[in-house]
């Protein structure tokens, strides 16, 4: 089924070349072929890759050695930015690291994504919402303690909260042609360092 996808990427990363970004034995790092903001990287560890993020990660010397790894994609995409924008801010902490709640792609996935969330391929209320309320969960937030309220995500409803600008706070309720008339705004101002 199409949740398998990544899983290419992972037993035949040579045949995908034009996604790969690199491999190892142990990772593979592709861009995300919708990608939701400026930069959007899938770090998909080898090991663990069938089991949802919140067993996989409650690994501690496996989520450690994701964490590291990681680190470095971020350093990666730093650079990127950089190139991309100049440096008219601190482009490291523009970038955030994390999972889903309830992914939607079954290999173990770890997001690497700037905050902008300005792209074309942002197209409805979940690709918004699974990125900027707690269905978004930083890497840095695992192993999740047993009674994380993250943990029941649907309970929670966080795809179907109001939309809020990740940058300024407003509320755009469910009003999704506002918002992305409003990211357009904050994007200019992000990437001058305003
Ligand atoms: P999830 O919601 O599972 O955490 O996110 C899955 C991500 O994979 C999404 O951001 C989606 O755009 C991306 N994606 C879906 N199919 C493919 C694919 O075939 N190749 C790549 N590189 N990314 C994909
Ligand atoms: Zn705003």
């Amino acid at each position: 089924s199409w949740r398998d996808g990544l899983g290419e990427y992972i037993k035949n990363p040579k045949a995908n070349s034009k996604q790969i970004i690199s491999y190892s034995d142990e990772f593979t790092l592709v861009r995300d072929a919708y990608p939701k903001a400026t930069i959007h990287l899938l770090l998909l560890p080898h090991k663990n890759s069938n089991l949802h993020p919140f067993e996989a990660l409650s690994d501690i010397k496996f989520l450690e050695s994701v964490k590291s790894e990681a680190l470095k994609v971020k350093e990666l995409a730093t650079g990127d930015l950089l190139r991309k924008f100049g440096s008219t801010r601190s482009w490291n902490e523009e970038i955030r690291v994390g999972t889903h709640a309830i992914p939607s792609m079954s290999h173990l996935h770890i997001h690497i994504i700037s905050k902008d969330m300005h792209s074309e391929s942002l197209k409805n209320k979940k690709h918004y919402n699974s990125f900027n309320t707690p269905f978004f969960i930083p890497l840095d937030d695992f192993p999740l303690e047993k009674d994380d309220e993250r943990r029941k995500p649907t309970e929670m409803g966080y795809l179907n909260k109001d939309f809020v600008c990740w940058r300024c706070g407003k509320n755009y309720g469910k009003r999704f042609v506002e918002l992305k008339r409003h990211l357009e705004e904050e994007f200019n101002k992000w990437r001058n360092g305003d």
